[in-house]
């Protein structure tokens, strides 16, 4: 039985095409796949850590090796709380790398004992991300084709009633 442990880390707010085709990639190649969703202290969330974790548990569901949990803390602390093998990550283009890779050699300095595995995004996903998905929702653009079915409804419905907090 494969014992390997891949975590994904992420804001996912929302999950997009993107996040969900790197999940299933890793899937593939490890024994089990944790999806986490972290608080990024540098973004606002539209969604709460327990709605995002919530739209992933419903887009994933099909994937029995793949488990959803949230975490408020240090990505290297969560690591050795379950005992990862490998974080995994989505490389969609060049300016995504400078980051990625400050983040991968932090961790490994914090955590020895897990190796960050960089998946390239596929073609069809390099120009998405959580950010553009609100912003076209916002002004009522198209979404369908950047969001997992299971989270369309919910993103299109809270996306809707901001725009009339806004407005009243
Ligand atoms: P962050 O809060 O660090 O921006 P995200 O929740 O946006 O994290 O993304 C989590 C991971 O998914 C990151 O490794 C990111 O590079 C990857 N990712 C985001 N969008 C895509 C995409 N369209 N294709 C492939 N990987 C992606």
């Amino acid at each position: 039985m494969d014992k390997t442990i891949a975590v994904c880390p992420g804001s996912f707010d929302p999950v997009t095409c993107g996040h969900i085709d790197i999940i299933k990639r890793a899937a593939k190649m490890f024994g089990q796949v944790i999806v986490v969703v972290m608080t990024n202290t540098a973004k606002r969330p539209l969604f709460s850590g327990e709605k995002r974790a919530d739209m992933l548990r419903r887009s994933l569901c099909d994937l029995p090796n793949v488990q959803v949990d949230c975490y408020d803390g240090l990505l290297a602390d969560y690591m050795r709380k379950v005992q990862g093998t490998a974080i995994v990550k989505g490389l969609r283009a060049v300016s995504d790398f400078e980051y990625e890779f400050q983040m991968a050699l932090t961790n490994k300095k914090l955590c020895p004992e897990a190796e960050t595995v960089f998946l390239t995004a596929d073609a069809q996903n390099m120009y998405l991300s959580s950010s553009i998905v609100k912003s076209v929702g916002s002004m009522g653009g198209d979404i369908r084709d950047f969001v997992p079915p299971p989270v369309y409804e919910e993103i299109q419905e809270r996306l809707v009633n901001s725009r009339k907090e806004d407005i009243l």
